[in-house]
């Protein structure tokens, strides 16, 4: 079922370490609230399979598991929250990730909530390291509790998986040292604004439910408030 006819858009930030399941829970929300969702991360692979200006430079940075400049991510996201109609929710996933880009954002748009996925370090170890994708549709496997039907190949178009750079072991590991040193204090850059709400978990199926519950009731709230 999907919770449509809001009056007042609803812009919403996903927050996590790398392999937390940002992408999977924005996409759920997506089809539950028929937002608009836009990935940081993804925006930079299609720049790259499109060979977009900004593309080769980021390329080299995403590979080594280290964080794009500041100005080219604000400029890339900014200007596609700046294309979606006032009226149309949004979900943003993997952006920000510095305390800079957050100050941008922070002041360029309303943000109503920050969800945050706290997921223990060692799930996620094992979640990237098995992880495969099928690269041009994004569609994301686990060897361990998601597999394809046949083994390195994706379910819908029977291209092959492959795994990203990124989801190699040292970059990993490089991932969650960025994340730790740059990434995390944005918590409490949130948490002063009022705007964050963690959900703890190793499983996205069991914290989904949750945030569910979280956004149908901010949705009424948004409601009644524009009622007055
Ligand atoms: P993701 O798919 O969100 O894990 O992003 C993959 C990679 O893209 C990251 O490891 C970074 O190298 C780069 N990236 C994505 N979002 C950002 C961001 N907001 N700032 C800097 N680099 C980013």
């Amino acid at each position: 079922m999907r919770f449509t006819g809001l009056r007042r858009a609803i812009h919403a930030l996903v927050m996590g370490p790398p392999g937390s399941g940002k992408g999977t829970v924005s996409t759920r929300i997506r089809r539950d609230f028929d937002m608009h969702h836009i990935s940081s991360g993804d925006l930079l692979r299609s720049g790259i399979m499109n060979n977009a200006k900004h593309a080769t430079m980021a390329k080299e940075y995403i590979d080594t598991g280290k964080l794009v400049p500041d100005g080219v991510m604000v400029s890339l996201v900014l200007s596609q929250l700046k294309n979606i109609p006032s009226y149309t929710s949004w979900v943003l996933d993997g952006f920000p990730r510095t305390l800079f880009q957050a100050e941008s954002l922070y002041h360029g748009e309303r943000i109503d909530t920050v969800i945050n996925l706290d997921v223990p370090f060692d799930t996620i170890m094992e979640r990237l390291s098995g992880r495969w994708t099928h690269l041009s549709s994004g569609r994301v496997y686990n060897e361990g509790f998601n597999p394809p039907h046949k083994p390195g190949f994706d379910d819908l178009t029977g291209e092959p998986l492959v795994q990203r750079d990124d989801d190699k072991p040292e970059t990993i590991h490089q991932r969650q040292k960025t994340y730790v040193e740059q990434t995390q204090p944005l918590l409490d850059f949130f948490e002063e604004k009022l705007l964050l709400h963690s959900f703890s978990g190793t499983e996205t199926d069991t914290i989904y439910p949750h945030i569910l519950e979280y956004l149908k009731t901010l949705h009424k709230t948004q409601e009644k408030s524009e009622k007055f």
